[in-house]
């Protein structure tokens, strides 16, 4: 029942009960991050927002690494019913295979680490700050997504891990993180093809 039905059945001169109030509780949505095996292989990495989900193509995928900024292209929004999408996109645009990398909720946080409602968030995005913390089953903690300023094409973006507790040193490789037998890995192991040899330089 909504919250109007609520304010219908009362008498708010008459009632000490509360009349309107905001939950402090932080705003709380959506990601996935898809790995695409496409003309590229890439990552998809993809956030709730207003409805959708918008979207950066993240060719090297997420690190834990802070020492790691990694190049998050801004792509279109995609519908909220995409992060739930794995299987083969047949011919046309994205052909290949996506498969689900990680996924989990996430809310948008201050400088400070504080969490911030959608509102606010929404703001963030806009500016091209964007700081946001992460519960997945890969991916937990601080991240942010920083846009370039002088970006050649303008949608380059940086994914950036912060330094919390579940920030790693050494070398991060999603790669790693993926199951062998999966259908991308699958595909992959039976279409490697041999190294090509370099031509012979005629002296
Ligand atoms: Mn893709």
């Amino acid at each position: 029942m909504s919250l109007a039905k609520y304010k219908e059945k009362r008498n708010f001169t008459s009632t000490p009960e509360p009349q309107a109030g905001k939950s402090t509780f932080p705003d709380s949505f959506s990601f996935v991050v898809q790995r695409h095996k496409a003309s590229h292989l890439h990552y998809d990495f993809r956030l709730e927002m207003g409805g959708v989900l918008k979207s950066w193509a993240v060719p090297r995928g997420p690190s834990l690494n802070p020492a790691d900024k990694r190049l998050a292209m801004m792509v279109e929004d995609h519908p909220y019913d995409y992060k739930d999408f794995k299987g083969v996109i047949p011919s046309g645009y994205g052909a290949g295979i996506v498969e689900i990398w990680d996924k989990g909720s996430y809310h948008g946080i201050d400088e400070h680490g504080k969490p911030i409602d959608a509102k606010k968030l929404k703001t963030a995005l806009k500016t091209g700050n964007l700081k946001f913390s992460l519960k997945g089953k890969k991916l937990k903690g601080d991240f942010a997504l920083v846009k370039l300023k002088n970006a050649e094409k303008g949608n380059e973006w940086l994914l950036i891990k912060h330094r919390d507790k579940y920030a790693v040193d050494q070398p991060y490789d999603s790669e790693e993180e993926t199951l062998k037998n999966s259908p991308i890995n699958k595909w992959l192991a039976e279409n490697k093809k041999p190294l090509k040899k370099k031509p012979v330089k005629k002296q």
